[in-house]
């Protein structure tokens, strides 16, 4: 059959050919990989001699049913064997073994492939896989992926402390139902769509026993073979506690602690944006400028404590005239600012004179029983069309108040100039 020992010498992997149990013929490959020193020292042996101890036993019974004769010229299926080289080092071969004529009697040949490596490849990629397992398991972050309907195809065990649920529940849903509304995921599949990906992306998700928790999304889109969408992959995260404490801190930095109003620079902000909306509306608009009167002389009789306490109901007693609309602040020690939207000048001097009178008959008493009244003075100013911003309003709020205070004090004045803007009023009356 191997009419050229020169071609069986080049084969690349591994032959050898054993008549009645023992070696007869071996290719270079096969001196390589058993590390013999010459063909000499293979020959004549059995080729059991070189496998490991606990595969002899499936060596032998393969060997044997190779030389049935039914199988003659029959490869048989490529298995794996340990085997012992001379050095001594253990190599895993892929043998496969086939019947043949050699010098006109029975022979086998056996082809022998070095796989030590690969399966060193292998055992790499099992233990890659475990670790990444593990960190899979063990991940505080939600493993997602959705398909291009918005599907969940497969979410991580992370779910089950972030929203409570097992992966096989969530599976087969739709992102969607896990968001307070529907519709909350448009924001995000808006985003993912235009940029191809999201990091730390805000949301917000629904727990299993109800709770709303605060999410952060990164994400990137999938896409398929053909460059179509095909969903979304990533990761999610339970943000609450974070969020809780950006809430406090945003709380902390924009309200007065001790009226609960909103501090100066939050009334600010939110006037400018309130200042802006009645200049693009052309809507009407009235600020209020309110300082106590005379406070420094409450101090100065019942202490500061008492001075801290009149605030705190001079604050409560205008809140009480006030609609959801209008924005209040603290702007400084007992001075106040009162922005009304959709208000004129003179429905602004309604309010105002309410507040006013309010405050003139606030019944306060001090720690040993005595009562005693206070007062406030009031600028009115109102948004004119000419306003190039909310400071030309502010300053006319201001000086309108200084003449109150010039004028006797618990009086409200404004400034001619706004007394002659009283715009019809779209919105609401007070
Ligand atoms: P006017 O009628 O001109 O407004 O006189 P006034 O005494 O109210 O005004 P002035 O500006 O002279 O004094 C304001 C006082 O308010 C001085 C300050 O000690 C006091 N004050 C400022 N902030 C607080 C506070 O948070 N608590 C207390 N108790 N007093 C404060
Ligand atoms: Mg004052
Ligand atoms: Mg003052």
């Amino acid at each position: 059959m191997l009419t050229d020992p020169e071609l069986l010498h080049a084969l690349p992997v591994a032959v050898l050919v054993t008549q009645q149990g023992v070696i007869r013929m071996v290719n270079a490959a096969s001196v390589a990989l058993l590390e013999a020193d010459s063909p000499e020292q293979l020959l004549g042996r059995p080729p059991s001699d070189f496998v490991h101890t606990l595969d002899k036993l499936r060596s032998s019974n393969r060997i044997h049913q190779a030389s049935e004769p039914e199988q003659a010229g029959q490869a048989n299926k490529p298995s794996e064997f340990r085997i012992r080289t001379c050095q001594g080092h253990l190599r895993m071969v892929l043998i496969s073994t086939v019947a043949i004529a050699l010098d006109g009697a029975p022979a086998l040949l056996m082809c022998g492939m070095d796989v030590t490596h690969q399966n060193e490849i292998q055992e790499q990629l099992r233990e890659s896989e475990q670790t990444f397992r593990r960190l899979f398991e063990s991940m505080q972050d939600v493993y997602y992926r959705t398909n291009a309907q918005g599907v969940v195809q497969h979410v991580g065990p992370g779910v089950r402390r972030v929203l409570g649920y097992e992966p096989h529940e969530i599976e087969g849903r739709t992102a969607e139902s896990y968001y307070p509304q529907s519709s909350d995921r448009d924001a995000f599949k808006a985003a993912i769509m235009e940029k191809g990906e999201v990091s730390d992306f805000p949301g917000q998700m629904v727990r299993k026993d109800g709770t709303v928790i605060d999410i952060s999304i990164s994400s990137h889109a999938l896409f398929d073979h053909n460059g179509n969408f095909a969903g979304v992959e990533g990761i999610y995260r339970d943000v609450t506690q974070r969020k809780n404490l950006e809430r406090e801190l945003q709380r902390l930095a924009t309200t007065d602690m001790l009226t609960g109003m909103a501090n100066r620079r939050a009334f600010l902000e939110l006037a400018e944006s309130t200042f802006q909306r009645a200049c693009a509306q052309g809507e009407p608009l009235t600020l209020l400028m309110l300082d106590l009167d005379h406070f420094k002389a409450i101090n100065d009789r019942f202490g500061h404590l008492e001075g801290d306490r009149v605030l705190v109901e001079f604050a409560r007693t205008i809140k009480t005239h006030l609609r959801a609309s209008d924005t209040v602040g603290r702007l400084g020690g007992e001075e106040f600012g009162l922005l009304l939207p959709l208000t004129t000048p003179s429905e602004g001097g309604d309010v105002a004179a309410r507040i006013l009178d309010a405050i003139r008959t606030l019944e306060l008493t001090d720690s040993t029983g005595q009562s005693y009244r206070i007062t406030t003075s009031m600028g009115l100013s109102a948004h004119h069309p000419s306003d190039r911003n909310l400071r030309e309003l502010l300053d006319r709020a201001d000086q309108a108040l200084y003449l109150a205070k010039r004028r006797g004090r618990d009086q409200i004045a404004m400034l001619g100039t706004d007394d002659a803007y009283d715009a019809p009023l779209p919105g609401t009356p007070h």
